[in-house]
């Protein structure tokens, strides 16, 4: 009896909702109130039976008819509005009233600056390459002189996907932990000579504060080509730089190590945020790093089964949410992940 007590319940809610909902005028809406939830609506019959039943189905039963009481009260009262909204809108309207424009959307700091830098490597003749977010342990370490046993893998914690359950070797596929993993598919793909941006999302396992994130935006790019030197990379960075933070900035190269570049430099470029008087984002040196670059690694070029006799080049390396925080003077990476609109709209 119960069971069929429930059923009927769910019957008179659906038929009840269903020619609500196709109501067009306000007395046949008033008509089927009274009819489901009046005084002497079929709800209201309903529930006088629920006394009868034992004391845990009332309950059970008690509490699905007050919802079903509220969904039908709901859906009259949504019809009422409609039918409303429907009438004020034929009755009246003022077409010399000025439009309600939808309010602009703004893009987002990242964006900004990942289409600034895509602009100034467009005019100097590198295409852009999408990278992939989920990529495989040989393109984003091996093939870059990052073997399983290399030290230099521990400066790129990883997360690794579980593939539990499938053919894929434990290990063998993660996020890619920088976007240079494109290079070699690139390098397969392409007849040099090649000159190439890959921006994308990267993600490295990092506890969240001021100025680190686990995951960012970088831009990496390579030339592959005949007759490349170091003068041709310290150039390009200094041109890239002063594009984007404009002629007054002071740059510098250190010699530094990476895998897959030999020799590898660093570009140090003047704190944007403090004027080089010394801030916590410089640590008070005045000074940022800015891009990690060098000569492509001949083993490198093997890798992508091109003759590293015939072909050699520089890649290179920025980070955008450090570009975007030293271009509008943010003093805190987490601002870039921040949903809040407010800051959106600063920029
Ligand atoms: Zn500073």
């Amino acid at each position: 009896m119960n069971k069929s007590m429930e059923e009927e319940l769910i019957r008179l809610k659906n038929d009840a909702l269903a020619i609500i909902w196709q109501t067009k005028n306000l007395a046949d809406l008033e008509n089927l109130r009274i009819k489901f939830v009046g005084k002497k609506g079929k709800l209201t019959l309903l529930l006088k039976e629920l006394p009868k039943l034992e004391i845990s189905e009332r309950k059970r039963l008690g509490i699905l008819s007050n919802d079903i009481k509220k969904a039908i009260e709901q859906a009259i009262s949504e019809t009422k509005q409609k039918i409303l909204g429907e009438k004020t809108e034929q009755k009246w309207f003022d077409v010399t009233l000025p439009g309600i424009l939808p309010p602009d959307g703004h893009l987002h700091p990242i964006t900004h600056i990942l289409h600034e830098v895509l602009d100034i490597f467009k005019s100097l003749g590198y295409q852009t390459t999408e990278t992939h977010e989920i990529q495989t342990d040989f393109y984003n370490f091996t093939s870059l002189n990052m073997p399983a046993d290399s030290p230099s893998r521990d400066t790129q914690a990883t997360f690794y996907l579980d593939t539990r359950g499938t053919k894929v070797t434990p290990g063998e596929i993660l996020l890619q932990t920088q976007v240079t993993s494109m290079q070699v598919p690139i390098m397969k793909k392409t007849k040099p000579p090649i000159r190439a941006v890959m921006p994308g999302k990267v993600y490295r396992v990092d506890s969240v504060d001021p100025s680190h994130a686990f995951d960012f935006w970088q831009i990496d790019g390579f030339v592959l080509d005949k007759n490349i030197h170091m003068t041709d990379l310290l150039g390009t960075i200094e041109y890239v730089l002063r594009k984007l933070y404009g002629q007054e900035i002071k740059i510098r190269f250190d010699a530094t190590n990476f895998s897959f570049v030999e020799p590898g430099v660093q570009a140090y470029m003047s704190c944007t945020i403090c004027k080089q008087k010394g801030c916590p984002f410089c640590k008070h040196t005045g000074w940022v790093e800015i891009l990690p670059a060098g000569m492509i690694h001949p083993s490198v070029i093997k890798t992508a089964g091109l003759n590293p006799k015939e072909w050699g080049g520089f890649a290179f390396d920025l980070g955008l949410s450090r570009a975007a925080v030293l271009k509008y003077q943010i003093n805190d990476l987490r601002v870039l992940t921040n949903p809040d609109l407010r800051i959106l709209r600063q920029f």
